[in-house]
């Protein structure tokens, strides 16, 4: 989906997609929640002879490490979101069939819609037979580029069904004033997954970019361009996403709100890119007449003016065919080769996984992305107890004081700031387990025969909602995960937590587990939402969500000490073989996860006071199950070839830092394992780094 790029999650995306608005409440007919059996900790998936003072990570989870094969459609195996991931893929499963066969539950929105889609999907011989002729017509529509004025309403058509070649468009609140809703304008527009897969000189992404352009040769082949013409335009589409590549901005750069954010309206991206005839764009996406806008990287817009005016209208054809085509493949709308041939080269470049995810996982995945509150409200209805919520919500409250005490107590804050951080706090919004209204999908026509024309019609349809919220009041309604989504978010424009009912599951959440394991699990997941709000770019939005620098300059400026030494801290971390952890990429992140686990444990301290303490858990205290209980949340298989990509794309450490990274910053782990400070598990002195 697209989101905010200050939207900051839990852990990178598995589910994917993710649509969101209003409609109309739950019914409160949910049944429980499906018992899990496993334990809260697991002794099994310990390795004893690793000494929790010397790799914790290692001691929590080497035994499940040793014991755990990658599945072969997968990347990356979690003990926790995999196993929430692959029970929920097969509920969803279940509601999505029952709705295509006609055995529809009267208290479900959407079942046709839903049944529809998944039936297009799932229909592989109808794909097969339709061969490339969906492809074709909207290929044919493509060859009337010739000049500039022909390209734009191309693109604008392109950008209506939800395929962004060049830049995208979408709406965000405006980081300045969070009661509007404003246009922003994006780099965009790529193939591979960075910019820097087009810019890095080395060896290895050499090798990498003369794959992409066979890749692109033989994709082009196979929709019917005679191979030589499919090679020549290969290279010449290659050329052109190398340009734009040359003017994005980093992911760190892009991390950078005050950077980012360039109100400019519509006069300012006529003036950015005068070639670029902005007035007919927006009328050929069916919303002229917007004026509000920022753009996120100033001199994109300068080199896309350029390339305007020097690019070969073959070249623009061959680069929107080539968009079309990759998002097609991509969705499993092309017959099998072309899906095949797409696996090869991502399996080898990017994900190492040896098989393809199986059909009905792709289309659970892709009706989420469709429809995916109608298929959620289902979800939420059968799966999801209200006794997930009710817990969810005193676990908040208690992690949100234990901040308000930790605020308090911070030595390096003034009375001024202080203030001010309280005030954010105490109006941090929360979400939990699933949206109060749901998304009306009331004008999305979905066709049963035709799997691409169903997804271009489901993203025109997400594009139109998208785009129609520009100079409208803010809904503070929305989401933008799905409930079955096993992942959280803070979203610094609205100051809110949101937890989607996903998460809220075994291992995360177990009911009945003892406090110190929950506490451990979702407790530390809710803390690093929280914290979040006062990361590195958190901390730059009021208690109203607006870009305001509210901090007296000698508290930001210790602030920024702080951060810089978590930033040296995780920037001396192995991501895998040679490539070592983005200490600024992950920077909020890992703020996030230190803050996140001290607030969970001061939580549960707290939960006790008055009470007996729990009794040990399979031979731990409470304090030391508390964090192998979040150690074991985090366990984590996963293949070079992603690890490698994540090092360079995603803003979360691996689980293996996740752990031993924030846990040998906290005098609570050592004093639970009685660590000595000379343990690798403890950082002291100056090296031990404490942001909140
Ligand atoms: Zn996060």
């Amino acid at each position: 989906m697209r989101r905010s790029p200050l939207v900051v999650t839990l852990a990178a995306l598995a589910l994917s997609a993710c649509r969101t608005a209003p409609g109309r409440p739950a019914t409160s007919t949910a049944q429980p929640a499906p018992a899990q059996p496993a334990p809260a900790v697991d002794p099994s998936m310990l390795d004893a002879s690793v000494k929790p003072c010397d790799d914790f990570y290692a001691y929590a989870c080497g035994g499940w490490l040793a014991r755990t094969a990658i599945p072969p459609d997968k990347a990356v195996w979690s003990h926790s979101f995999s196993l929430i991931e692959e029970r929920n893929l097969k509920y969803l499963r279940d509601i999505a069939e029952q709705d295509a066969a006609g055995r529809i539950d009267p208290a479900d929105r959407y079942p046709a819609k839903v049944g529809d889609f998944w039936a297009a999907c799932m229909d592989e011989e109808g794909i097969e037979r339709r061969g490339t002729s969906d492809l074709a017509a909207l290929w044919a529509q493509l060859d009337r580029v010739s000049d500039v004025r022909s390209l734009t309403r191309e693109v604008a058509a392109l950008h209506r069904v939800g395929v962004f070649p060049i830049f995208a468009l979408e709406s965000d609140q405006d980081a300045k004033d969070a009661t509007q809703v404003i246009g922003v304008v994006e780099q965009g527009g790529l193939s591979l997954p960075d910019r820097d897969y087009y810019l890095n000189t080395d060896p290895r992404t050499i090798e990498l970019q003369k794959a992409y352009r066979e890749y692109v040769a033989r994709m082009l082949a196979l929709a019917g361009v005679p191979a030589e013409r499919a090679a020549r335009e290969a290279a010449a589409i290659y050329g052109l996403e190398r340009s734009l590549a040359e003017a994005q901005w980093t992911r760190v750069e892009m991390r950078d709100p005050k950077r980012t954010y360039n109100r400019v309206e519509l006069a300012g991206l006529e003036r950015d890119a005068p070639h670029f005839p902005w007035k007919e764009y927006l009328a050929g996406l069916g919303h002229p007449g917007l004026t509000a806008f920022s753009v996120t990287t100033p001199k994109y817009l300068a080199r896309l003016d350029e390339l305007l005016q020097r690019t070969p209208p073959e070249t623009w054809r061959a680069y929107l065919r080539w968009r079309l085509l990759a998002t097609a493949a991509a969705e499993r709308a092309l017959p099998r080769a072309f899906s095949e041939e797409r696996f090869a080269f991502q399996s080898k470049q990017f994900t190492g996984a040896k098989e393809q995810e199986p059909r009905w996982k792709h289309c659970v995945h892709a009706t989420l992305g469709a429809l995916g509150e109608a298929l959620g409200q289902a979800y939420v209805r059968r799966y999801f107890g209200a006794e997930g919520k009710a817990s969810t919500r005193k676990l908040v409250a208690g992690i949100e004081e234990a901040m308000a005490r930790n605020l308090d107590a911070v030595p390096w804050m003034d009375a001024a700031t202080r203030r001010r951080a309280q005030e954010k706090l105490a109006r941090v919004d929360n979400k939990i387990g699933y949206p109060d209204t749901w998304r009306d999908y009331g004008a999305l026509q979905v066709d049963r025969h035709s799997f691409l024309a169903s997804l271009r019609a489901a993203d025109a349809f997400e594009v139109n909602r998208d785009l129609s919220k520009i100079g409208k009041p803010l809904d503070r309604g929305e989401w933008h995960m799905v409930p079955p989504q096993v992942n959280a978010y803070y979203n610094p424009s609205m100051n809110e937590m949101v937890f989607p009912a996903g998460v809220l599951q075994p291992p995360f959440y177990t009911r009945g587990a003892p406090d110190a394991v929950n506490y451990g699990a979702i407790g530390m997941v809710v803390g690093h939402e929280l914290t979040h709000g006062f990361d590195d770019q958190g901390r730059q939005f009021d208690a109203r969500g607006n870009l305001v620098d509210w901090w007296t300059p000698g508290v930001g400026s210790e602030f920024d000490r702080r951060a810089a030494c978590v930033e040296r801290q995780y920037s001396g971390y192995v991501a895998v073989d040679d490539v070592k952890v983005d200490g600024k990429l992950t920077l909020g992140e890992n703020i996030a996860d230190l803050g996140g686990l001290k607030l969970a444990f001061a939580a549960y301290q707290a939960s006790r006071v008055g009470k007996p303490p729990e009794p040990p858990v399979a031979g731990f205290t409470p304090q030391q199950a508390f964090f192998v209980g979040y150690a074991q949340a985090w366990c984590t298989a996963i293949r070079p070839e992603l690890a490698r990509l994540r090092a360079r794309t995603d803003p979360h450490s691996p689980a293996r830092w996740r752990v031993d990274g924030p846990l040998s910053d906290l005098p609570q782990f050592r004093e639970a394992f009685s660590c000595p400070v000379s343990s690798p598990m403890v950082r002291s002195g100056g090296d031990r780094c404490e942001v909140w």
